[in-house]
């Protein structure tokens, strides 16, 4: 008998005497049944840190405070100017454009247990990654293992991942340092099991996307090969992606009228009347009304944009087959 066959026995046998001292104590019942309704309770496994709370599924609270969605901290107000990049959370150091991402994706993906979510350069360290890795079966990823560490070396281009092995895929301001979208959009299309998704956010500041006129690099120094528009949806969609534009009500609104004035803001890093004509055909969804936009600090509804890519679904066998794989690893 190999040690890998000896390590599996001796788990399984673990899992079962857990499994029967569970079945035999009624104490513990009504926790398991959280427990398989929504994933890990409150006692199974506490994150290692105390700021985020135990589960990624809630609500917005009633109220009328900033209130972080992340690590669930609630008080007067975020840190730093009305926008994308800033409003920074005193407690988690999330911001603006973190709020938002985390909230499309736990908001739009319905509760599973056992999610394999893997995100690409997360902007937020150790505490973030250890409730996500508390939430969900996480794995952050990084190109350059330069500015965001992640723990697994990932490349757009050329995804090393098995077909089909990622229920949810979130990629915030990544692909506008890939050169070739398509070869990374095919890929990102071949890792996601049947019906996953992908919580895609890049800078959309211009109505259609373009090369940079001059070289640009962002903060942590990596090139923009791509400035891209709303029409990045239509590129998606090519590509087999169920895509809906998740944005604030504003922008609805304005995209509707055309005013550009009621979006309100100096808009000046914005290309905004160029936006509103681009993002009419887009598909935009709204996903929050400004009062809870502004509680998340979301101020300026033209700043946010999060591309919803769901793969299609698979038959009821492939997805059978996804549930009693997602068990077995589980088991092991
Ligand atoms: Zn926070």
């Amino acid at each position: 008998m190999s040690v890998v066959e000896e390590t599996t026995l001796s788990r399984l046998g673990r899992r079962a005497r857990h499994g029967l001292r569970l079945a035999t104590t009624p104490s513990l019942w009504r926790e398991q049944i959280e427990y398989l309704r929504h994933g890990p309770s409150p006692s199974a496994a506490p994150p290692p840190t105390t700021a985020f709370p135990s589960s990624p599924w809630r609500p917005i609270p009633p109220g009328t405070g900033s209130y972080c969605n992340l690590c669930g901290w609630e008080g007067g107000a975020f840190g730093g100017p009305r926008h994308v990049e800033f409003q920074l959370c005193p407690r988690c150091g999330s911001s603006a454009r973190d709020r938002f991402s985390f909230f499309c994706f736990t908001a739009r993906t319905p509760r599973t247990r056992w999610l394999r979510v893997i995100e690409t350069s997360p902007r937020l360290g150790d505490a973030y990654r250890a409730a996500m890795a508390h939430w969900f079966t996480y794995t952050a990823t990084d190109y350059d293992q330069s500015s965001h560490r992640g723990t697994v070396r990932l490349d757009l281009q050329d995804i090393d991942l098995p077909t089909g092995s990622v229920d949810v895929l979130l990629t915030a301001h990544v692909l506008e340092h890939v050169p070739h979208t398509g070869r990374a959009l095919d890929g990102i299309a071949r890792t996601l099991a049947p019906g996953g998704r992908m919580y895609l956010q890049v800078p959309v500041q211009d109505g259609a996307t373009i090369e940079p006129p001059a070289p640009e690099f962002h903060q942590d120094n990596t090139k923009v090969f791509w400035r891209f528009g709303f029409d990045l949806a239509d590129r998606l969609r090519r590509h087999g992606f169920t895509t809906a534009v998740l944005v604030t009500e504003p922008m609805v609104d304005a995209v509707r009228t055309g005013d550009p004035t009621a979006l309100g803001g100096d808009g000046s890093e914005w290309d905004l009347p160029a936006m509103l004509a681009a993002a009419k055909g887009a598909g935009l969804v709204s996903v929050l009304d400004q009062a809870d936009a502004e509680r998340l600090g979301l101020w300026h509804s033209y700043q946010f944009a999060t591309f919803e890519c769901r793969a299609a679904a698979g038959s009821r066998r492939d997805e059978a087959a996804v549930r009693v794989r997602r068990a077995w690893r589980r088991i092991r």
